[in-house]
């Protein structure tokens, strides 16, 4: 079967493998679309998170953002037949076929045509981000602003916007980027590649300069780091930006990954009472409520689609979704 496998480091082919055999009680699915995830693309900078991939003698198989359509079962797997639109959660997408333990069927959601393969392979990144907002637990009226407008952070934008009226402030290098973000109901937009993020944030909600600790304060409600500290970062670091940005008792919530170590002054988060929450991945019941936010019609993920590749072109694939400049999400269509 037709798969893109994962060499190393800025090295992904496009390779013939062999089909999956199945074991009692399991599904092959065809896989009909796949995201490349941020953590893919740590993997294909810098070799990170490689459990994430799926081994073969030479290589991994990355991808597991994907949707498809049953075409084999092994025994009885109830409610589960051929020719099923079926989303869950696996490893080892980026390839024609990928097989359904028992274990990963548990996670299985099924969908009819009203829904596009591609809609519900962004399903998994939708409940990341989910996940995130949860946390940030936004309500009428607050201000929330979202570092970074990749398909997470924008993510947490659909999210809050879906239940309250919040205002949503985006902060993204990337105009086209920017731009997804006004169309998806953000209120405000700010550049930081021709301007001081921080100090627009600022100027916008308001500042207080602190005592006894040097330190300022905004009077955003809740910040969320979902660009983190890359390896050739430069500067302040995103995540000193959000604690700058936060109000008192004000939230951090971290969805990103750091490629490097960053330096904080802590002072400013004890000082401001800042709330810092790490948020990685999902709770299957919010796997469940993200899919049904794509399938009410609530969020909708197709604006967030930049570009559609098949296997054969694994390699422009991955590259392509390194251009955070161009990309929002990019989905191999096997
Ligand atoms: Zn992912």
């Amino acid at each position: 079967m037709k798969a893109a496998v994962f060499h190393g480091p800025r090295d992904v082919r496009f390779e013939e493998i062999d089909r999956p055999v199945l074991k009692q009680g399991e599904v092959l699915l065809k896989v009909r679309a796949c995201g490349i995830c941020g953590s893919d693309l740590h993997t294909y900078r810098h070799g990170l998170f490689l459990q994430l991939g799926n081994p073969l003698d030479s290589g991994r198989v990355l991808g597991h953002e994907f949707s498809g359509e049953v075409v084999e079962i092994n025994g009885q797997v109830s409610g589960v037949e051929i020719g099923d639109r079926v989303v869950c959660v696996g490893i080892g997408a980026n390839a024609e076929f990928i097989r359904l333990t028992p274990q990963m069927l548990e996670s299985l959601i099924h969908f009819d045509d009203s829904v596009s393969f591609v809609e519900a392979a962004t399903t998994e990144p939708l409940a990341t981000s989910l996940h995130a907002a949860r946390l940030g637990e936004a309500t009428d009226g607050e201000t929330h602003v979202i570092m970074g407008a990749g398909i997470i952070g924008l993510g947490i934008l659909q999210c809050i916007k879906a239940s309250v009226s919040a205002r949503v402030i985006l902060v993204d290098l990337s105009e086209k980027r920017l731009a997804k973000a006004r169309e998806l109901g953000a209120d405000i937009t700010i550049n930081a590649s021709d301007k001081n993020a921080v100090e627009e944030v600022l100027a916008i909600t308001g500042s207080e300069q602190l005592h006894v600790v040097e330190a300022v304060q905004g009077n955003v409600d809740v910040v969320y780091d979902c660009a983190g500290y890359g390896k050739n970062f430069k500067g302040t670091s995103v995540l000193e930006q959000a604690m700058i940005m936060a109000k008192q008792n004000g939230k951090v919530v971290i969805v990103a990954v750091f490629e490097q170590d960053v330096t904080i002054d802590y002072n400013i988060v004890v000082r401001k009472g800042i709330r810092v929450l790490g948020s990685w991945a999902w709770t299957r019941d919010e796997f469940v409520e993200a899919f049904e936010l794509i399938n009410s019609g609530k969020v909708d993920r197709k604006p967030l689609v930049s570009h559609t590749f098949e296997l054969e072109q694994a390699g422009e694939a991955y590259e392509t979704q390194l251009l955070a400049e161009e990309a929002i999400k990019v989905v191999f269509k096997p």
